[in-house]
């Protein structure tokens, strides 16, 4: 029996059968229904290995649901149902060891650019001003297999918008932060804009956790200019991952951010929690060198010197204070946009944060080139 927690369904191509792949983090089932005369749908199953029984009656009324319709008719029009609730996940650094793994040379480019940072920040090269306003011209790929996937303009516009917002502390909820944190608020005064959409029609239905979508030859779309854009893509990303980034240091061909087109940007169907464009804000963060608030370890280090040190990732929408439980015993920063909670509860980068980022970009440095 399966039980199903946290699941979308979405139609796809006619076939017969039934296939289980398994992910690091999600079980994914492609249910395809056996077909009645000329019609037949599939559908995705996507979901969590952590299953609630509260959870599962729904998903599982709507397949009986959908197959007792497919015998029905075939002018029967199945609609895309509603997305559900599910936490964040990032794929950056499980994308980050596949690459060092393909290529022994990473590593070491990214501990020279550990190294200029640290100089970078010690002499005051992170220091940003009206002369030396960045805006980072963005291409947008649109791949698409069903048209719910090819995003509109307004969507797309509307996730530059939230960058824009973001990375310059307009975003309205910065007021939530704790007093305790108002003092790290950074603006970070890099601007973007919005230069070219390229729209694409694929046969892939998912894409998983690796560069796949980044070359036109595997159905995807070949990156554009990366030393002075930055490249994002929108595709309908599996493993119920959200998105992944590359970091400064890596491959020109697959440099830049893939977000799913179920959380790209503020407008259009999204999938909730993630309805504010902030999954785009964290990954665009690791694209100028941030690391993840726990530092991927229990109580490790993200490099930053102003943002508390972190238990472990947090989902959802924290309660305030939520203590660590390592030796500093500190108020853990969940709002911070590098945490892993809901697009709602996280609002800021800190000072720290933004010299890190504006590092990359000066004289010497990776993305020196975007001046
Ligand atoms: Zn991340």
């Amino acid at each position: 029996m399966i039980l199903f927690r946290s699941s979308y369904l979405r139609r796809n191509s006619c076939g017969k059968g039934l296939l289980f792949n398994r992910s690091f983090l999600y079980t994914t089932y492609e249910v395809e229904l056996l077909s009645y005369g000329r019609i037949c749908f599939s559908y995705h199953l996507i979901t969590q290995k952590s299953l609630s029984m509260r959870k599962i009656y729904l998903p599982i009324a709507a397949i009986f649901l959908l197959m007792s319709s497919c015998q029905k008719s075939e002018k029967q029009v199945i609609e895309e149902p509603e997305f559900s609730t599910k936490n964040r996940t990032c794929a950056s650094d499980e994308v980050l060891r596949l690459q060092m793994a393909a290529d022994p040379t990473l590593r070491q480019r990214m501990q020279d650019i550990e190294t200029f940072t640290a100089k970078a920040i010690a002499k005051r090269q992170t220091m940003r001003n009206a002369a030396g306003e960045l805006v980072i011209p963005i291409v947008v790929h649109v791949l698409y297999s069903t048209s719910a996937e090819n995003i509109s303009d307004d969507q797309v516009q509307s996730q530059v918008d939230v960058l824009n917002e973001d990375f310059n502390l307009l975003n309205k909820d910065i007021s939530k932060v704790p007093g305790v944190f108002s003092s790290s608020e950074a603006i970070v005064g890099i601007r973007f804009r919005l230069a070219q959409i390229i729209r694409k029609k694929t046969s892939v239905v998912t894409w998983l956790g690796n560069d796949d979508m980044k070359y036109t030859a595997k159905g995807g779309s070949d990156v554009v200019d990366p030393g002075h854009m930055l490249n994002l893509w929108s595709c309908n990303l599996g493993d119920d991952l959200l998105g992944f980034a590359q970091y400064p240091g890596g491959k020109p061909a697959t440099d830049g951010v893939v977000i799913g087109y179920f959380c790209f940007g503020r407008t259009g169907k999204l999938l909730k929690p993630f309805t504010k464009g902030r999954t785009a804000t964290h990954e665009v963060g690791h694209w100028m060198n941030l690391r993840h608030i726990w530092g991927d370890k229990t109580c490790g280090t993200d490099l930053v010197d102003d943002t508390p040190q972190a238990t472990t990732y947090n989902f959802g929408c924290p309660s305030f204070p939520h203590y660590n439980q390592c030796r500093s015993k500190e108020i853990e920063m969940t709002m911070n946009y590098m945490d892993y909670t809901d697009d709602g509860c996280m609002f800021m980068f800190t000072k720290g944060q933004s010299d890190r980022m504006n590092a990359i970009f000066s004289n010497g440095g990776p993305r020196s080139n975007f001046l």
